[in-house]
């Protein structure tokens, strides 16, 4: 079973959705067709047996497809104003436009309502306590991934690829949209990678495709898989593989092996990473103090913080030399103190600075050379 021996920091976040999911994962691919939707559900589905809580949001607003892949027997419900419980499909939560169109309705979505959308998607659902979170990425590198990227809380992207170069294109696409914000790459998968026929393997893409993306990114190859019927037919009915008795085992063992590699990756990553585990912090404060994950307790002068401003209004890019504000005074609080991923915190001050985004390392450094 799993354990949840992480701690979610207990400050004030940029919305409530994500506040007790463990891991954000992307399921991204830069195109369309690679099997993103059928790989995230049957990892949620392979998590979930694990005896993790999983959920699924369905971010492809022009072609939702988890609706049809999972079993259906719920739909999200308003149970406050603007809060929605995602639908819970065999234990796997999930939220998907589908719900809230009819199937015949063609997706003619303008991008700026889609980014809307999505970002409602982000902030008003009501997951609970999840360990993971599959964000099932649309294909393309717009908008609405850039919104996805920044704005959903991502521990990290799995990219999918089928083996031909032609696909890698677009994956490559998509991994540099993850790198400028800072995403890290947990990892590859190749789908559609061989046809097994009794023996024999045919590799009707080519070979080699995920292996490349892995060693160009320096991240592992979770695992390679074939292209089966079975998957699309279970896929097309809304079944699990993992329930069929029909269901060949080979491929039950590449889902189950995969989801262990990357339950590992970001659990170990989690342990690793430097993180907060306790904010505390009062309106009417000047100061706020931070109990890290390794246990070290630190006190910050908001004051002294500000002046340390990385944003872009008090720091020249290009000369890194500080510009403003000039005087900042010894009084001035924070209104809001929001998380940012899982890497920084972004503090709006009285002063109406707002922008800056403090890196934990950044907060550890100044603390270090006594600078607030
Ligand atoms: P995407 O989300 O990348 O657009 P889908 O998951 O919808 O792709 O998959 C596209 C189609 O390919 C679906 O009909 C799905 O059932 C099928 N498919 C995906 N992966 C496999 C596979 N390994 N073997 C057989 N069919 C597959």
């Amino acid at each position: 079973m799993a354990l949840s021996l992480y701690q979610k920091p207990k400050f004030e976040q940029s919305d409530g959705s994500f506040t007790n999911t463990r891991f954000v994962i992307g399921i991204a691919a830069g195109k369309g067709g690679v099997g993103k939707s059928t790989v995230a559900v049957n990892l949620a589905l392979a998590l979930q047996l694990q005896g993790y809580q999983v959920g699924i949001l369905d971010a492809d607003l022009y072609g939702p497809s988890i609706r049809k892949m999972l079993p259906e027997n719920d739909i999200p419900t308003e149970r406050e104003k603007n809060r929605l419980q995602p639908a819970l499909c065999n234990g796997i939560k999930t939220i998907s436009i589908s719900y809230f169109r009819k199937k015949e309705h063609a997706a003619t979505i303008r991008a700026p309502i889609a980014n809307q959308l999505i970002t409602y998607f982000i902030n008003n659902v009501d997951w609970g306590e999840l360990d993971f979170l599959f964000i099932d990425f649309p294909p393309g590198t717009g908008d609405i991934q850039l919104t996805l990227a920044q704005k959903g809380h991502l521990t990290g992207a799995v990219m999918i690829t089928t083996p031909q170069e032609v696909a890698l294109l677009d994956v490559r696409k998509a991994i540099e949209l993850f790198k400028q914000v800072n995403i890290p790459i947990l990892g590859i998968i190749e789908n559609m990678s061989y046809f097994e026929e009794g023996e024999k393997k045919h590799y009707l893409f080519g070979q080699g495709g995920g292996r490349l993306l892995s060693t160009e990114n320096h991240c592992p190859l979770f695992g390679q898989i074939p292209i089966h019927p079975f998957l699309g037919l279970c896929a097309d009915q809304g079944q699990s593989i993992f329930a069929e008795e029909k269901s060949p085992p080979t491929l039950i063992e590449i889902f189950k092996e995969i989801a262990s590699q990357i339950a590992k990756s970001v659990e170990g990553e989690d342990k690793k990473n430097l993180g907060i585990f306790e904010l505390i912090w009062e309106k009417s404060n000047t100061v706020f103090s931070i109990e890290w994950n390794d246990h070290l307790s630190q006190n910050f002068s908001l004051c002294d913080v500000q002046r340390n401003c990385p944003c872009a209004n008090c720091v020249d890019e290009n000369t890194g030399k500080r510009i403003a504000p000039a005087t900042i005074h010894e009084d001035v609080r924070a209104i809001v103190i929001r998380n940012v991923g899982r890497y920084g915190i972004q503090i709006q001050f009285t002063s109406g600075c707002s922008k800056g985004i403090y890196h934990f390392d950044y907060l550890r450094f100044l603390k270090e050379k006594k600078l607030c």
